[in-house]
């Protein structure tokens, strides 16, 4: 295969060509072929794939069958569950043949796409997309699906892969909502909430160390030093202090953090905007955010993450390209870990009302320290295997997806062995052949990497 000319695929169902391209684009460039849409009735002689309700009438190496779901469902309702389920039984046991069973074009769209959250209306108490309205719920959002199918059809249709040797990847990367109050929320919870026969002990710990090293919660410093002490750098998200009780509890013009800012962009660490609560529904808010981080800093700031994951697709991704992100990290589930569009790389969003492909880049959160702990309740260890049982996945596809830890979570006193859990997740990645970095730099290699 020459990978340099393109593969001609035959499209019966032309008037949903922006929708089939961008899921082929999923399916064919992860495998580095490069391909080209045709309508199927221009062509008279042949063509490489053929996608159509009916079989086609000139030679075609593969056949894709259409299901119904461009006509029938599309921007008016919701597929059945048991149609997603058996494209992915059917892909999951696929023998080499040059015709595949079930329609994964269309089901790589409505995942990829993110289509169901612009159908189904439920939201959780903060705006978001509750992960067990899923179709995919529970089972198949543990699974990067349409990069798993896209390996399954390659060896049904007996492709080489371009791409064999990417390394998977994971971004490093901290939201900070909050740089005081630890001491307090320590005592709290080891007083209040979790009283146990250690609690006093415990509160002589907290009252030392805070009288030693001040509220337990200004942590960044040792955090970027035990980073820089095991090799890898990651990307802080910094939350704006903007009055509302959700928002961050500092301001970035403190000397402490500016200094503490500009010295780890000096040392290759990324800041990026950790948008407040309402620059989800307010463009403007965004965009006097973004201006006032970059002020602050001096450089411009290319990527962001919502606080509290609130994102609603594809709005979000609109407002956050209109203030001129490059990327966005924001796409997990608050209350699941997995994978909200069933991609471990990054990518391009599609927008299901305009029908178009959006220029902003995408980098799948796939882990966040609060899922593992607030919404699942699981112990470190727990946390620590089903983060590596995720990974596991992306590492299979040789992805690229970012993983999340707040500062918050280093200390010990709420949050027992967490922060433990953050660096066993790197020393996974680095024994398993992966590498760890900030979500922009490890952008920019992925970019560079598909363009070759
Ligand atoms: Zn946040």
């Amino acid at each position: 295969m020459n990978p340099h000319s393109p593969y001609i695929i035959a499209v019966e169902n032309w008037d949903y060509k922006p929708e089939i391209e961008y899921a082929f684009s999923h399916l064919l460039r992860s495998l580095g072929i490069n391909f080209a849409l045709l309508p199927a009735h221009e062509i008279a002689e042949s063509a490489w794939l053929y996608y159509g309700r009916n079989k086609p009438r000139f030679p075609a190496s593969f056949y894709i069958p259409e299901s119904e779901f461009f006509d029938l469902y599309f921007q008016k309702k919701l597929p059945s569950k048991e149609w997603l389920l058996s494209v992915d039984r059917s892909m999951q046991d696929v023998r080499a043949s040059n015709v595949l069973e079930a329609d994964i074009v269309a089901a790589t769209f409505f995942v990829t796409s993110g289509y169901e959250e612009t159908i189904i209306p439920d939201r959780d108490h903060a705006g978001r997309f509750p992960a067990n309205r899923s179709l995919r719920w529970p089972g198949l959002i543990k699974r990067p699906l349409v990069d798993e199918w896209a390996q399954s059809m390659s060896k049904s249709f007996k492709f080489e892969s371009h791409r064999i040797n990417s390394r998977f990847a994971i971004a490093l990367s901290h939201d900070i909502d909050s740089l005081n109050k630890g001491t307090l929320e320590a005592l709290y919870d080891r007083l209040i909430r979790h009283p146990d026969r250690h609690t006093l002990s415990a509160i002589w710990r907290i009252i030392t160390e805070h009288l030693q090293h001040g509220d337990l919660y200004d942590n960044l410093h040792d955090l970027v030093k035990n980073e820089k002490a095991r090799d890898v750098r990651s990307t802080f998200y910094m939350l704006k202090k903007t009055g509302y009780s959700e928002d961050a509890n500092y301001e970035w013009n403190e000397p402490s953090v500016l200094n503490w800012m500009r010295d780890i962009v000096a040392e290759k660490w990324e800041i990026g905007l950790h948008g407040s609560f309402f620059s989800l529904t307010d463009k403007a808010f965004l965009v006097q955010e973004k201006r006032e981080l970059e002020q602050v800093l001096g450089h411009s700031v290319r990527g962001g993450r919502q606080h509290f994951l609130r994102f609603t697709i594809p709005d979000s991704w609109t407002t956050q390209s209109d203030a001129g992100f490059f990327y966005d990290t924001t796409l997990g589930y608050a209350d699941a870990i997995g994978f909200r569009n069933g991609l471990a790389r990054p990518f391009q969003p599609f927008d299901v009302q305009t029908r178009k492909r959006l220029t902003i880049w995408e980098m799948p959160l796939v882990i966040m320290d609060a899922t593992l702990k607030q919404y699942l309740g699981l112990s470190a260890e727990k946390a620590y295997s089903q983060s590596t049982e995720i990974l596991q996945s992306v590492r299979q596809v040789n992805g690229m997806v970012a993983v999340l830890w707040h500062n918050t979570y280093f200390t010990s006193y709420k949050y027992p062995g967490y922060a433990q859990v953050y660096w066993q997740i790197i020393d996974w990645c680095k024994k398993n052949g992966g590498t760890c970095g900030p979500a922009g730099e490890l952008l920019d290699h992925y970019l560079a990497r598909e363009s070759k």
